[in-house]
């Protein structure tokens, strides 16, 4: 393809895009394909000759558009908010066109800048101290897996530059709450930690982390000659957007010598607001932290920050240095690759870049606040109707609900749940997401989609009450 081809082409699936943007409304949220079957209608094998683009465009409206799940759209209420903003979009397609890579300062010293500036404008957004220095990663797995193996390294004295952990003579240990994220047990697991050796330690009423019960664990190893490691703590869990208390984590961290990450992949987007900063009260006393701001603060997929308070400990974890990537300008820049895994670095900043100036941080607040208000509504909505539960507090933009009418418990409560959720979904009309909380079923609202607005919120609860009753088992539903 020739830069004018380019340009032609261009312009049309900018206008497609654009058009997709303003009439996603009108889809089924969810995807109506059977498995297999997008798989099914595309070619088994590569053309030998090149096609002409509209082809290509035509397949994308006839094949992968019914394929496709909208999260783009106002009833999109699955998951978590995954805001491609339009400007941060822009962002994105202006990295691919320029096409660079980020190996070392010098081979895009723009690049490496961009990061840092931008990155420590969200450090500033989100009321962190200057003590933190943050990285662009692709997701909160790679964070929380970086920060479990600095965790590791700084118990182990560098074990990875002589015989690794199977050197060592104590199992390390870690700690997560009972509902952290399974990456987290991911991360432990490739880091070398092993699944014997992760706590999961107890929750209280509102499903955050208990510290007395995490300090109990971690005495009863070390009265076992094992050696505590790490604590990885929660601010907005999956399941229920519950908040680990840091402060308390935070202390007995120093009280035993051991690394604090903290995962606010989804919560970390609210530290923009003032009133949700208490989530985050004990936050300096964390080592390593997890944002995603991919997630609700609107960057384009994909792009998570991860903060160190320790970036020369970072550094030396994660340097290899060969020689045909050293400059003499090394010890005057930072170089992004020995802040992470891969070699190669994406130009991501363009895309936070775009979003924070396009946007400015006013315009991202309000965002925020009209979600944080559309989940009020709706979680009294639900807690005054009757056979209606709230489960779970609403500290963020996710409502924990069950429709529970009397008569219906257990199993069979349970198959109600999932039936009306599916029967939601399969509408067309709204996209939910069923999980179980303490062993039943219930089904999670997340708000924040960027075109979802109250009226959106409002026409969610009255679809849901209808799918609710026209679920009900026979001898219930007169
Ligand atoms: C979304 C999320 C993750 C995983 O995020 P990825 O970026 O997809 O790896 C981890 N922890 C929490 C709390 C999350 O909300």
């Amino acid at each position: 393809m020739t830069p004018d081809e380019f340009r032609r082409h261009g312009h049309q699936l900018i206008d497609r895009i654009a058009d997709y943007r303003s009439n996603v409304a009108r889809l089924p949220v969810m995807a109506q394909v059977e498995p297999g079957q997008i798989k099914a209608a595309l070619p088994k094998a590569p053309p030998q000759q090149a096609e002409p683009f509209e082809s290509l465009f035509e397949d994308v409206d006839q094949l992968i558009m019914p394929g496709l799940s909208h999260w783009q759209h106002p009833n999109f209420f699955g998951y978590f908010p995954s805001n491609g903003t339009l400007s941060s979009v822009l962002g994105d397609y202006l990295s691919t066109g320029l096409g660079v890579l980020g190996l070392s300062w010098q081979s895009s010293p723009a690049l490496t800048e961009l990061e840092e500036t931008t990155t420590d404008w969200v450090r500033q957004m989100v009321g962190l101290s200057d003590q933190w220095s943050g990285v662009i990663q692709d997701t909160a797995s790679t964070s929380t897996l970086l920060a479990l193996i600095c965790a590791r390294e700084r118990a182990s004295d560098y074990a990875l530059v002589k015989g690794g952990m199977q050197a060592l003579d104590k199992p390390l240990i870690i700690y997560v709450s009972r509902h952290a994220h399974s990456s987290v047990d991911k991360a432990a697991l490739l880091a070398g930690f092993g699944k014997d050796n992760i706590r999961y330690v107890d929750t209280d009423a509102d499903f955050a982390l208990i510290p007395s019960a995490l300090e109990h664990a971690i005495q009863a190893d070390l009265a076992n000659g094992l050696q505590p490691c790490a604590i990885v703590a929660t601010t907005g869990t999956t399941t229920t957007t519950a908040t680990d208390p840091l402060a308390a984590v935070g202390d007995i961290a120093q009280k035993y010598d051991l690394w604090f990450h903290v995962d606010s992949a989804m919560a970390g987007s609210a530290m923009i607001l003032p009133e949700c900063r208490w989530m985050w009260d004990g936050i300096e006393k964390a080592d390593s932290l997890v944002l995603n701001a991919h997630k609700w603060l609107g960057v384009a997929f994909d792009c998570s920050l991860y903060y160190v308070r320790d970036q020369e400990h970072l550094i030396r974890v994660m340097s290899t240095n060969p020689s045909y990537l050293q400059s003499k300008v090394d010890s005057e820049v930072k170089n992004l690759r020995d802040w992470g895994i891969p070699l190669g670095r994406r130009f991501r900043a363009l895309k936070l870049w775009c979003l924070i100036r396009a946007e400015g941080v006013e315009g991202l607040q309000q965002r925020l606040r009209r979600d944080l208000a559309n989940a009020k509504w709706l979680e009294e909505q639900v807690r005054n109707a009757p056979d209606w539960q709230v489960l779970a507090p609403v500290n963020l933009q996710t409502v924990c609900l069950r429709h529970a009418p009397a008569g219906l418990s257990g199993e069979e409560l349970d198959r109600h749940t999932l039936a009306w959720a599916d029967a939601l979904n399969q509408s067309g009309q709204a996209y939910v997401t069923p999980a179980t909380l303490d062993g039943r079923w219930m089904v999670r609202i997340s708000i924040g989609a960027l075109p979802t607005e109250q009226e959106h919120v409002a026409m969610l609860w009255q679809n849901m009450q209808r799918a609710a009753t026209d679920s009900l088992p026979e001898q219930l539903s007169s």
